[in-house]
């Protein structure tokens, strides 16, 4: 039987899967399998080389649009890469989580930038940072006060940014700015696409508690952007945050999941197999098969409409349950293996992580209330 061509792949997901497949049995990418790195730039840098390679062999070049220099093909794609990569132990590199949240916004209201600039991202050459939370505005991101003031041929950029994720050594920053009055709440943001050696332009690690440089804050002093690097219109810019929050959401609920299975495979391998550690297995393993089965359904949504709305907010949840519980067991049941043994490294680490599943990408408490409002669409609690 003849190979598959490009368009057949990029129509259909699972024509897509059987070629991953193939290429990822004839151990192309086994270099990579079980590896970790505890040094995040190492492993950013090490994870890229993997990026580049998926990319330039065509099997991770789906999932993007053919005008942003990809193959074509959809969010099922993305999703059927990140279930082959994760079920044979090959870390899902850092790439792919950043890439699907701040990609699809820029396909969709930028397509000129995704043709000029995805594919650098797309061929793991660089990463970006996004950065929309400030230290005020978190959970309440209306309230957010870094201003780009329009000048002639763009905008003027003053104010600082936290929290951005793998900030140190991103190329661009995906910046959500106040262009309306200091009243305008979410009417008055904008988005933009701004290239990190730009003059006034600041980017400080922070270190999360498991030691690892993940986030960064941004300072912007005057910083120039020109009106070309706008992502959407103008005072559009909290529309389209709420649409790339479903991707943050959603599609990384899925990515996550197929971590967690593997992880869960492994520390059922390691443990004592008591008949109460097999019981609390089997209890995590229901966790992470209803959070695969939920992202599943979201992925496929994503792939049918583009959008899912606010039901991404249950992914959200339901994966921040399955990862705490997850790395408790993980740290209860694995006794010294957890603090001293060869792998505890990665396991302390890791626990260290899943205490923010909670909080990144809205926190749970944010995320049950827009489920009680907008999917439930329960009463409003009277004022006290
Ligand atoms: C690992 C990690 C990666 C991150 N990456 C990025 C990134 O790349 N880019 C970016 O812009 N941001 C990023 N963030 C920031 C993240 O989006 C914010 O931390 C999050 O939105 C919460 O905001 P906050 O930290 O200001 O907390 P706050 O909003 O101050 O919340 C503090 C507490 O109060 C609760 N709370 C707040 N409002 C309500 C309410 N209305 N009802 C009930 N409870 C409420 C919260 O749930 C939380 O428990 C990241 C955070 C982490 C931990």
């Amino acid at each position: 039987m003849s190979s598959p061509t490009q368009a057949e792949i990029a129509a259909d997901a699972d024509v897509y899967r059987t070629v991953l497949r193939e290429w990822l049995e004839e151990g192309h990418a086994d270099a990579w399998r079980d590896s970790y790195q505890y040094d995040i730039e190492a492993s950013i840098k090490n994870n890229g080389k993997l990026v580049k390679l998926l990319f330039e062999s065509g099997v991770g070049a789906y999932g993007w649009p053919v005008e942003a220099g990809a193959l074509g093909g959809g969010s099922l794609h993305l999703a059927t890469l990140f279930d082959e990569l994760s079920r044979r132990g090959i870390p899902i590199p850092e790439h792919y989580g950043v890439l699907t949240t701040l990609g699809p916004p820029l396909v969709r209201y930028a397509p000129e930038l995704a043709k000029l600039y995805l594919a650098a991202f797309l061929r793991g050459e660089e990463w970006w940072g996004q950065s929309f939370s400030e230290p005020e505005a978190g959970s309440d991101m209306a309230s957010l006060r870094c201003r780009a003031t329009p000048v002639d041929g763009g905008y003027r950029v003053n104010g600082q940014k936290i929290w951005t994720s793998h900030g140190v050594g991103a190329k661009k920053i995906v910046l959500l700015a106040r262009t309306g009055t200091p009243e305008s709440r979410h009417r008055g943001l904008t988005l933009f696409l701004i290239d990190s050696d730009t003059p006034g332009l600041e980017i400080r690690p922070i270190a999360l508690a498991n030691g690892r440089n993940e986030l960064a804050e941004v300072f912007f002093d005057d910083v120039f952007v020109p009106t070309e690097r706008r992502i959407g219109a103008e005072d559009e810019g909290w529309a389209i945050a709420m649409y790339l929050l479903q991707f943050e959401r959603g599609l990384w609920a899925w990515l996550r999941a197929g971590v967690l299975m593997n992880r869960l495979g492994e520390l059922a391998r390691t443990v004592e197999p008591t008949d109460a550690a097999k019981a609390r297995i089997g209890e995590l393993y229901l966790d992470v098969a209803a959070l695969r089965a939920r992202a599943a359904e979201t992925a496929k949504e994503l792939a049918d409409n583009g959008e899912v709305g606010p039901g991404a907010s249950v992914d959200k949840l339901l994966l921040g349950a399955a990862e705490v519980g997850m790395l408790n067991a993980a740290r209860e049941l694995l006794g010294d293996t957890f603090l001293y043994g060869d792998t505890a490294d990665r396991w302390r680490e890791e626990w260290w992580w899943s205490r923010t599943t909670t909080i990144y990408g809205g926190a749970a408490e944010a995320q049950r209330q827009i489920i009680a409002d907008r999917v439930l669409n329960l009463p409003k609690e009277p004022r006290k």
